[in-house]
């Protein structure tokens, strides 16, 4: 196969990332944008020894699953890839995706649940991060995949609407008042769903933004949901997008949402899950996965600000929350005494040294809820839960490879019970599970 071939090509399957996959004389082809039983003239591009990556350049018989992308620059961008795909293909997408991974390392495996979508996979973000850069005039927009050249954008699909339009009304104030901010580099826009109310970030390189306080009141005026502005001085240049420094430009810093019958605190740099419909639903799931009845003890670990050890705390004795983020852990005490929950104890930490505590403070735990970022558990903290020995564990995961992984490092002394996929992250490849697995040996 050389570079710049022209091949009809069959796709047959999927990478994890929904690329398809096609074979020809030996190679595997990866072809973005087209659709398992496609045929379509590809053009190769890159040539490996066994592996090749083609563009699409025509599909000759498309799938039934085809759909129109909504958005207009769906394909150059990489914040989607599945805009391509029907809703119900997307879901069976995911839904192989996992089954495979646990067909791969297990011998057997209860049946992974049906996937749990959205009605309305649109608009459903609750925060936005997005790049500014001056070039003529100052521009904004997602990076081109695998690069960092922005490409501008007036309307994300997946992203709630009023922060399309602030990011818009930023980008024309500046041009209006004939500003170039060189050193604006990011705005970060959080909605609280809920109750409306929005919160802008200005990630700058050094703590005075051009005409900050006409901006401010701007924002303000134009936006009276806006509750909070913070201005973020970010001077390194690496991939973090936020520095340490947060200076208040509102009175406030920080909205709330509520969420099932609690409200939340959020700010601006502790995690909140993005899609809060689908969070409700993965909430729900994983509590009923860990089958309280009044009595228990409960660990969260990575608890965030607190939102499912609150879940939780409604049905078990006690819960103890552990979050390395210590502003997470500030909102998360907030939270539990806002919302008149008492049974709750929160602790700002490491998980791996976390859970030595509870060993070492001989603190017996009924269920343990993992909700680790996509890296997964590391191998302490996996041979500490399995020193603490729990009855069940639940494990909350935007990963399921590094989830797979972990389950079967647990094996031993766990069995996988349940494993029910939410679709978080609709038009994305991304997909969240909750796995439920109780002790088999003590
Ligand atoms: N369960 C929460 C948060 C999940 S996100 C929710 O649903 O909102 C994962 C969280 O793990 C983040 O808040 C992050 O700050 C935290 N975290 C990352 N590494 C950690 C570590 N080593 N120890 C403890 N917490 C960690």
């Amino acid at each position: 196969m050389q570079k710049n071939e022209r091949l009809i090509l069959t796709a047959v399957d999927y990478s994890e990332q929904g690329v398809a996959v096609c074979k020809y004389e030996g190679f595997v082809v990866f072809v973005k944008g087209m659709l398992v039983g496609e045929v379509a003239d590809v053009l190769i591009m890159r040539v490996n020894t066994r592996q090749a990556f083609g563009r699409l350049m025509e599909v000759i018989e498309p799938s039934k699953d085809r759909v129109e992308p909504r958005c207009p620059i769906a394909y150059q961008c990489g914040g989607c890839q599945l805009q391509h795909m029907s809703a119900s293909h997307q879901a069976e997408f995911k839904q192989k995706h996992v089954t495979h991974l646990f067909d791969r390392q297990f011998a057997t495996h209860p049946e992974v649940l049906p996937i749990i979508s959205m009605e309305d996979p649109w608009f459903y973000r609750n925060k936005s991060q997005v790049p500014f850069e001056v070039k003529e005039e100052l521009e904004y927009g997602y990076y081109r995949a695998h690069s960092h050249t922005i490409l501008p954008f007036e309307t994300c699909y997946i992203q709630n609407d009023e922060s399309n339009q602030i990011l818009k009304f930023i980008k024309d104030f500046y041009f209006e008042q004939s500003v170039k901010p060189v050193d604006l580099r990011h705005v970060l826009i959080k909605k609280a769903f809920a109750t409306e109310q929005l919160m802008v970030i200005l990630v700058h390189k050094t703590k005075t933004l051009p005409l900050m306080n006409e901006l401010t009141s701007a924002l303000l005026t134009q936006f009276p949901k806006i509750k909070a502005i913070v201005l973020n001085v970010n001077k390194k240049e690496d991939n973090v997008i936020l520095g340490d420094k947060f200076i208040p430009l509102t009175l406030e810093s920080t909205i709330e949402d509520r969420l099932g019958d609690f409200t939340f605190k959020i700010s601006p740099s502790s995690f909140y899950q993005v899609n809060p419909v689908q969070a409700k639903v993965l909430y729900d799931n994983a509590v009923k996965f860990a089958q309280l009845k009044g009595m228990e003890t409960v660990l969260d670990l990575y608890s965030g600000i607190g939102t499912i050890s609150l879940f939780l705390a409604q049905k078990a004795k006690k819960v103890y929350g552990v979050e390395i983020n210590p502003q997470a852990i500030e909102d998360a005490k907030a939270n539990a005494e806002s919302n008149h929950v008492s049974n709750v104890e929160f602790l700002v930490g490491d998980a791996k040294e976390a859970v030595r505590y509870f060993i070492e403070e001989k603190i017996h735990l009924d269920v343990i809820l993992v909700d680790p970022p996509r890296k997964g558990l590391d191998k302490d903290t996996l041979d500490a839960i399995m020193t603490l020995s729990p009855d069940r564990l639940v494990y909350v995961s935007c990963d399921p490879s590094t989830l797979v992984r972990d389950c079967k490092l647990l094996e031993e002394t766990y069995t996988v019970e349940l494993i029910q996929p939410v679709d978080m992250f609709a038009q994305t490849y991304h997909v969240e599970t909750v796995v439920l697995m109780s002790r088999t040996k003590k």
